[in-house]
């Protein structure tokens, strides 16, 4: 099959680049499947994993971690899933099931959860094994590639936007593949979005208010109200004060990302008078079923770019340089 693979890691740790393989089509372990590749979606987590952000990926790793596509072929004591069905592998590849975590709850923060391309093969390719106890089906209604962005943006997306309880004035720092199915699921539960952006992308603005942001300008301006809530999707850690400054007291900032430069000191005031400030880390699978059965209800519509799975490099340069609004998709049949 072919394959993008992460090349050459250790000698160039920065902006690393993916380089077209022959590899053989994987068979599927005990508990696994195959599965045939439709489409992957871009996520800015690949671009870390590329950039060395995130410490130890895989030996030739082919990333992607939101991929959709056709079970194949059953591993043996697979008993949920069938050939032909079709499945979303996401992040989340494994877990222990008997930590204090995973008994609790929170297998989102299992030290042994193993994550799909990062620890083990993804979708960039046209084929890969997943554990089928991790993978979901998908709601019907949603051609491929524009389900693929609900695998991370999406659900990662929403895991971060149930914290924000019943805030009525929600901030989305960064307006890309997240944003724009969250803003969506916000403005469905009559909450009214502020949507911030780099400073002058007045394109991402547009998109923003297109999908029924009340207001969209540049993360350096003041929104028009004091937000209930903010959730930062971008890896920017100045962005921290700056929504801790744009919410009330009593409201709350949660950094949905999984990378982040660093946060620059700041007044306590900022964070004092009961404002919160929290990180979110994965995803569960029952953040995932919870998600999947929302999406088609309201309906989330994604906007995708999509690329031969062969310009994966093309694609990750443009989400990079924020060339493209919503996600970037790679179909392995353009
Ligand atoms: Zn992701
Ligand atoms: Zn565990």
């Amino acid at each position: 099959m072919h394959a993008m693979v992460l090349d050459n890691l250790a000698s160039a740790p920065a902006g690393a680049r993916l380089v077209m393989s022959e590899r053989a089509v994987p068979e599927p372990g005990a508990g696994q499947v195959l599965v045939k590749i439709a489409a992957c979606a871009v996520c800015r987590t690949d671009l870390h994993i590329l950039d060395g952000d995130l410490p130890h990926p895989k030996h030739d790793l082919i990333p992607g971690h939101e991929v959709v596509g056709r079970i194949i072929r059953l591993g043996s004591d697979v008993t949920r899933l069938e050939p032909g069905q079709r499945v979303g592998i996401p992040w989340l590849g494994s877990t222990c099931g008997r930590c204090a975590y995973c008994r609790a709850g929170q297998e989102n923060l299992c030290p042994a959860a193993r994550f799909t391309g990062y620890d083990m093969d993804g979708g960039f390719a046209e084929y890969c094994v997943a554990d089928a106890r991790y993978c979901f089906s998908l709601p019907e209604g949603y051609a491929d590639a524009s389900a693929a962005p609900l695998l991370c943006a999406g659900l990662i997306g929403y895991r971060a936007y149930r914290q924000i309880g019943d805030a009525k004035y929600l901030g989305l720092y960064g307006f890309g593949a997240a944003a724009h199915i969250l803003a969506q699921v916000a403005r469905f539960e009559g909450r009214e979005v502020y949507a911030f952006t780099r400073p002058g992308d007045a394109s991402s603005q547009a998109f923003a208010r297109q999908l029924g942001a009340v207001w969209a300008g540049g993360s350096d301006e003041a929104p028009p109200v004091e937000l209930d809530a903010a959730i930062i999707f971008a890896p920017i850690g100045d962005l921290v004060p700056a929504a801790l400054a744009a919410v009330r007291p009593g409201g709350s900032v949660i950094c949905a990302g999984i990378h982040m430069s660093a946060i620059p000191s700041f007044a306590y005031e900022l964070l004092w008078r009961e404002r919160s400030l929290r990180s979110v880390a994965n995803l569960t699978r029952a953040d995932g079923e919870a998600f999947l059965a929302l999406t088609p209800r309201i309906p989330v519509v994604t906007h995708v770019t999509p690329y031969p799975l062969q310009d994966a490099n093309r694609a990750i340069a443009d989400l990079r340089a924020g060339r493209l609004d919503g996600a970037a998709v790679l179909l392995p049949e353009f």
